[in-house]
């Protein structure tokens, strides 16, 4: 076993505390890239370029293998093309021995702008303002991306390396399937604990639902408005299709288990995209409806698939046309379970300590309401836990996130390294 060296919580904070210009350039640069569902690649190429230029490692892709993806159970299903599609990973080889792994992983992926028109400034544009900067992906998660590499660079500025193997991670379709996360650990990944930058301030959620996506199409009677009553309206016949499953979001937050029993309203229905109708004079014929619901931790999948078609079937019933012509659910998106980690898991406990040294206050936990892909790695037994920046308005409009917290981040990651992996000089 080689000895570690010690090195004080000062000495690595100020490093961090010195690359700051370099991590601010790669998140201002990973923010210009839009990186939304099937334009992840430019990023890709950023981080490649940072793991290998910015801090001497060997990036290597991990390309997503739709084959090996649809026959997983653990996968969600998706109707589009992942070739070509690939996770970044760079190894940053054990120095010695005795220490514990770790992979720092962030996802390169975005959601789109929402609603441009309503931007004080333009979504893929990174702007400064005073200690904030706005855009799309900023908060979630590229300045985690740029953290976890602030975070390296940093200690191998001092000249220090890992005693066990750190895996940096950029991966794809965090935000819609989670089958990036898994594509790394179906590689056959192994490691002593994961940590995601998402951004969640000194708050290590323990705690996360899982998520469905799902698909409604809706078939109505079309007819010319005048004789509306011998027609059926595919779109009105969504909104009670909606308020039902709105019924079924209310029955599961009446009976939430620990810990989800202390949150207010923990599981959350959202209708996301409509589509549905051609003409105003004419009763709609088509409608569809894409959808998320939130599941708790130890709800199978097929569960909630039955909740949901059992939902629709039962808005469908007070009408005779729609008996005769049922509505379909597709599932194509996120079919994810939640998931659960202990407290006094090592890892928590080290994200912990190292958060207090870093900021001076101590770090809590609490169940979230979203999921991240911490499910991929604590799926295949690598305890995983959440810690990050402080951003606002993630997913709604004029994203931003606290620089300052971004340096921070950073900071708590190389503790962490030296904590849990043991350094060698
Ligand atoms: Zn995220």
């Amino acid at each position: 076993m080689t000895a570690g060296v010690e090195v004080s919580d000062r000495e690595i904070a100020d490093a961090v505390a010195a690359v700051e210009g370099e991590m601010l350039e790669l998140l201002c640069r990973l923010v210009e890239a839009p990186t939304t569902l099937g334009n992840e690649e430019p990023g890709q190429e950023l981080i490649r370029d940072a793991f290998r230029d910015l801090l001497g490692l060997e990036p290597a892709d991990v390309p997503l293998d739709a084959e090996l993806l649809r026959s997983h159970p653990q996968a969600s299903p998706f109707s589009w093309d992942v070739s070509g599609k690939a996770n970044v990973v760079a190894d940053w080889p054990a120095a010695g021995s005795g220490g514990r792994s770790l992979v720092l992983n962030g996802h390169i992926d975005v959601v789109g702008p929402a609603s441009e028109k309503l931007w004080r400034t333009p979504p893929f544009r990174a702007v400064r303002d005073e200690d904030w900067l706005y855009g799309r992906g900023s908060g979630d998660m590229k300045a985690g991306l740029a953290a976890i590499v602030g975070a390296v660079l940093g200690l191998r500025r001092l000249g220090l390396a890992p005693l066990a193997r750190v895996q940096l991670q950029s991966v794809v379709e965090e935000e819609c399937t989670g089958n990036g996360a898994l594509q790394c650990v179906l590689s056959g990944l192994r490691a002593d604990a994961a940590v995601i930058p998402e951004p969640y301030p000194g708050l290590i959620p323990t705690a996360q639902v899982g998520v469905l996506w799902f698909h409604v199409d809706i078939a109505g009677s079309p007819a010319h408005v005048a004789e509306a009553q011998e027609g059926v309206n595919a779109i009105e016949a969504a909104s009670a299709i909606v308020s039902e499953l709105h019924r079924l979001e209310e029955e599961l937050n009446e009976r939430a288990p620990p810990p989800f029993d202390g949150v207010d309203h923990p599981i959350n229905f959202n209708l996301g995209v409509i589509s549905g109708g051609d003409w105003p004079s004419t009763v709609a014929a088509e409608c569809s409806l894409s959808c998320r619901i939130a599941l708790y931790p130890g709800t199978p999948v097929s569960e909630m698939k039955d909740r949901v078609e059992g939902a629709v079937a039962k808005a469908a019933s007070s009408s005779p046309y729609l008996v005769e012509h049922p509505p379909t659910v597709r599932y194509d998106g996120f079919a994810c379970g939640g998931t659960h980690l202990a407290e006094d898991e090592p890892i928590v406990q080290a994200l912990y300590s190292a958060w207090e040294a870093i900021s001076g206050t101590p770090a809590a936990t609490a169940p979230t309401t979203a999921t991240t892909d911490v499910r991929a790695f604590i799926g295949a037994g690598i305890p995983a836990a959440c810690i990050g920046p402080h951003a606002e308005h993630i997913h709604g409009v004029d994203e931003r996130v606290f620089v300052p917290s971004v340096v921070q981040t950073a900071q708590v990651l190389a503790l962490l390294v030296r904590d849990w992996c043991g350094l060698a000089g």
